[in-house]
């Protein structure tokens, strides 16, 4: 199942460092996005897609997902919102009231209303034209965008940034995370619902040994349509070295759904309990709040 590639020196998407294809094990993968090569950074242990990034294959993409299609991703506005409240909450906690807010990959705008029912003045990107029309529709601006990078907001002049379960599509970590950090004023905030499973394909890498079908699905279920795979703590690594400081952890808050089955309730339970007591996540999302460091 391994191959080795022979292409050149790729940074990591996650923390940058050179990689040389050539040495790396890449496996190859059946996801929704058809077969695909993962391969593994010794360095933040981040697994990753191994093929290049297309902007225009993944708005395609995302438009057969259920968060890209219209009605589908309007419901996901109700079915998600215990956990937009749960960030709202913290957010409370931690944000001046009223500040300026963006979300980057806003898809139908779920959590930008409940947000502005905060008080919050806010604004969206995302990269599915139906979804930046909805959301202009109910009178939030939004661009067609991907990346704070591409849009013309000046620099130190938004309080909160909030990226939720969008990071794993970014084509580098680093480089959007600076990008965030540009346009946030002094001491704002980067909230941020992202998913774990890089504990799952690590399982499943281990498991294949044996039981080769079985080891393989588990590591195509963890993937699923993501582009990378990034262990908690490197992430958290990664944006701390991006000049953030992060203030808040939780992997409860990041329970997906209204409606959550008792597995999935029960591996959030799970996932809660060790990172508390080991500092490993083993939940599947994981949410965090960091602030724009000042020095
Ligand atoms: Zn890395």
């Amino acid at each position: 199942m391994f191959m080795n590639s022979l292409v050149n020196h790729v940074p990591c998407p996650v923390c940058e460092i050179g990689l040389n294809t050539g040495t790396l094990a890449t496996m190859l993968l059946s996801t929704p996005r058809g077969n695909q090569p993962w391969a593994r950074c010794h360095s933040c242990r981040s697994f990753f897609a191994a093929n290049e990034y297309d902007p225009g294959q993944e708005v395609e993409h995302t438009r057969t997902r259920p968060w890209g299609i219209v009605e589908s991703g309007i419901a996901l506005n109700d079915e998600k919102s215990p956990m937009f409240e749960a960030i709202l909450r913290t957010l409370r906690r931690y944000a001046q009231p009223g500040s300026m807010l963006l979300d980057i990959g806003c898809s139908y705008g779920g959590f930008l209303m409940r947000a502005q029912d905060e008080g919050y003045q806010v604004r969206g990107i995302d990269i599915v034209p139906e979804a930046v029309e909805y959301v202009r529709s109910r009178g939030i601006r939004c661009d067609r965008s991907g990346s704070a990078g591409d849009l013309d907001i000046p620099e130190n002049s938004l309080g909160i940034v909030t990226a939720l379960d969008c990071n794993y599509y970014w084509p580098s970590q680093r480089k959007e995370l600076r990008a965030i950090r540009y346009v946030l004023s002094a001491g704002g905030l980067l909230a941020m619902r992202t998913v774990d499973t890089s504990w799952a394909i690590q399982i499943g890498l281990w498991l294949r040994r044996w039981f080769p079908n079985t080891g393989q699905r588990l590591c195509e279920k963890a993937v699923y349509d993501h582009r990378v795979s990034i262990p908690a703590r490197s992430l958290l690594r990664v944006v701390e070295q991006e000049g953030f400081e992060i203030v808040y952890t939780s992997p409860r808050d990041a329970m997906p759904f209204r409606y959550n089955s008792l597995k999935v309730k029960t591996a959030y339970a799970v996932g809660q309990l060790a990172w508390r007591f080991t500092g490993y996540n083993l939940a599947p999302g994981f949410v965090f709040l960091a602030r724009k460091a000042t020095s």
